[in-house]
């Protein structure tokens, strides 16, 4: 033994020069490898992490990440409570991989409902890591090298790194505004798809489109024709449809949310997105859904069986009742799904008035929790600056955190590089907060603009 220690280490030390050379020249070959892989080039960076931060570093007032500051509902949390704290120890431990049962099964009643077909809880839906896995499964199930995946612009921003991940090329198709009438406020409704611009992005080489409906971040609430525009596009070139519908109640003005899957053909090719995180006023639950035909949720079931398997047991369990009861007060003044809408609808009203008085001039959203207003008129604040890099919105909000305190989000982040500048002068404002919370927000903007008017 000692002498094949022996051994060995003279062998080692008399061949340590020309080793200790090799080993320095094949280590900095490896050093300049990069380490990550090809697909996570120029996605490295992201908006919430950073606006996150400045937000809890600077904000007095936060009105950027889309998340509410009150409570959700008394019977959410109850039935939260009582998951963890009854007698059942299952709902501490696994449950079924694709969704914990009570919960897939209230989902094919809702969504069968909704969409007029029975639904098998088993195979129709699944459930995911909040409305973000849904999507990635959906890229990572669906999207192959070479495949061209349609966004309608502006769109929540992990639509484009989740498609390139997969190996897609996303193309982009932009809503564009029409000028409103003078004299009244711009709304989301002004925003659109050119149908023949729509139909010039679909090639042979389109796997798919991104709906998201109610938008994020116009608040846009597509139409119907708008969707069988989509829809027949979809049916003529084979393509599917990833609908992320995670505002659907939050619709203001009567307005009515479609489900594109619900139009004729579309079924068979749409997964439809959701989150208990809007829903419900859960977003650190991340629980959400993929609802859809067995012969592409089985895909996401791969997705998904081989990298997270399976999301916390207690909240499915709280969310199922939670459906359970919307269930049952469907359509009624008391559900949830009703009574949302209406506070936030005045929560909107109020943040409009707040936010045009001051001459920041907002886009009235159909839809979700968002409100995109114009700072034009405050450029004066902070000068353009031609030699940065960086879009023109990015730095005011910047700005705006570390000064003002009010956290809001650059419009750019919602559309790709290519069409950053041409947005920058917009910023988003999240609306689901308290009364004083919004009043604080007034607060500062009238305060603002008195300073600049005077003298
Ligand atoms: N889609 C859109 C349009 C969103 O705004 C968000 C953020 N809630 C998500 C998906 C992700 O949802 P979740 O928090 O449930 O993962
Ligand atoms: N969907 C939310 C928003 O648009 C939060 C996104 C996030 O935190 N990643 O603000």
């Amino acid at each position: 033994m000692l002498r094949r220690a022996g051994l060995s280490l003279c062998h080692f030390s008399l061949g340590r020069k020309s080793s200790t050379a090799r080993s320095s020249h094949s280590s900095q070959a490896k050093m300049s490898k990069p380490v990550q892989a090809q697909r996570l080039e120029g996605i490295d960076k992201n908006i919430w992490v950073e606006f996150v931060q400045l937000a809890a570093t600077y904000s007095k007032v936060n009105l950027g990440q889309g998340f509410p500051d009150f409570p959700p509902p008394d019977f959410l949390k109850d039935a939260f409570v009582r998951a963890v704290s009854g007698q059942s120890q299952a709902l501490h431990q696994y449950t079924r991989a694709f969704g914990h049962p009570p919960l897939v099964k209230v989902l094919a009643q809702f969504f069968g409902k909704l969409l007029g077909r029975d639904l098998d809880p088993m195979t129709n839906v699944m459930v995911t890591v909040g409305a973000y896995q849904a999507l990635f499964c959906c890229f990572q199930a669906f999207v192959e090298e070479g495949d061209e995946v349609i966004i309608i612009e502006p769109f929540f921003d992990c639509y484009e790194p989740m498609v390139r991940m997969a190996g897609g090329t996303p193309v982009f198709v932009p809503l564009r505004l029409k000028a409103p009438e003078a004299g009244r406020l711009m709304s989301s409704a002004d925003w659109g798809l050119d149908p023949a611009e729509l139909a010039s992005k679909f090639s042979e080489r389109t796997k798919a489109i991104v709906l998201n409906s109610p938008n994020n971040p116009l608040g846009k609430v597509f139409g119907r024709r708008e969707l069988e525009a989509v829809a027949r596009l979809c049916v003529r070139h084979g393509a599917l449809c990833f609908s992320d519908e995670v505002y659907e109640w939050l619709v203001y003005d009567g307005r009515q949310h479609l489900r594109v899957a619900s139009l004729p053909g579309m079924w068979e090719r749409t997964v439809t997105i959701g989150s208990s995180g809007k829903t419900f006023n859960v977003t650190g639950w991340k629980v959400g859904w993929a609802v859809g035909p067995d012969r592409l949720l089985r895909h996401l079931r791969t997705v998904h069986q081989n990298s997270v398997y399976h999301c916390a047991t207690a909240a499915q369990e709280a969310v199922a009742q939670g459906f359970q009861r919307e269930l049952e007060l469907y359509g009624k003044p008391e559900s949830y799904f009703m009574q949302l809408p209406r506070e936030l609808q005045q929560k909107r009203d109020y943040l409009v008035q707040s936010l045009a008085a001051v001459g920041m001039k907002p886009i009235v959203p159909e839809g979700t929790y968002f409100l995109v207003a114009d700072i034009s008129e405050f450029k004066s604040d902070v000068p353009e600056d031609p030699s940065s890099d960086e879009p023109y919105d990015s730095r005011f909000a910047k700005w705006m955190v570390k000064n003002k305190g009010l956290a809001a989000i650059p419009l750019s982040t919602f559309f790709c590089n290519a069409h950053k500048s041409s947005h920058s002068h917009f910023l988003r404002f999240c609306f689901a907060k308290e009364e004083g919370t919004l009043k604080a927000a007034n607060d500062i903007l009238q305060a603002w603009r008195r300073e600049k008017s005077s003298p």
